[in-house]
């Protein structure tokens, strides 16, 4: 078993970046932010937070980083992506702007804002596999203009779906090997449940 600490960097463009690195600091992994490809190179894994997946694509190619964190990603590093980051991560996108493009890597199809423009946020409990104690102990998920996941390719497993109101059944978790993916926030509730799986997932690619 390796014993070394992962250091974990999350994706310091734009959108939800200090609450990802106080979830990871503490778990009691090293969480760094990451705008250059030097400071890609020395972590282990990547967090793409939220925010807003269009302009974190443009800054990906301004900075430089699109090209990097696909080659990392093609190497197998891990990376969770929440919300915005599920977009990028994502193999094929709906509802994108011109030109948008995603890191890819998760075999699956997300369709941007989702939910609907008159419902930009809801809230709702979840059963995701993999998150500790879940099934009896949901997990409280915050969506803001989230994307769902319209279809899974056979690479891909579902962890998680909406379970009540009109959104019911939709996939909004996945797992491809060691990329994570969440149409919800996980960062904002204080429920570091699913920030563990990843860590898990980071500390298993060791
Ligand atoms: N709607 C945003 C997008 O398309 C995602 C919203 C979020 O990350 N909270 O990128």
């Amino acid at each position: 078993m390796p014993t070394t600490s992962p250091t974990i960097g999350v994706l310091a463009l734009q959108g939800d970046v200090r609450e990802h690195v106080a979830a990871l600091t503490s778990l009691g992994v090293a969480a760094v932010g990451v705008r250059r490809r030097s400071e890609l190179d020395a972590v282990d894994a990547l967090v793409l937070p939220g925010g807003e997946s269009t302009t974190i694509d443009k800054l990906l190619r301004a900075f430089e980083l699109d090209g990097p964190v696909r080659e990392r990603l093609a190497a197998g590093m891990p990376a969770y992506g929440s919300c915005a980051g599920m977009i990028l991560l994502a193999d094929r996108i709906i509802g994108g702007i011109d030109g948008q493009r995603t890191l890819g890597g998760v075999d699956i199809t997300v369709r941007r804002n989702a939910f609907g423009r008159q419902v930009d946020s809801f809230e709702t409990d979840l059963v995701i596999d993999g998150v500790a104690d879940s099934a009896t102990d949901p997990v409280h998920a915050v969506f803001i203009r989230a994307p769902w996941v319209e279809e899974v390719g056979p690479a891909a497993t579902v962890l998680g779906r909406v379970e009540d109101g009109p959104a019911a059944g939709r996939i909004v978790a996945v797992r491809q090997g060691p990329l994570l993916v969440t149409s919800f926030h996980p960062e904002v509730t204080g429920d570091t449940r699913v920030h563990r799986l990843f860590v898990q997932i980071v500390r298993d690619s060791l």
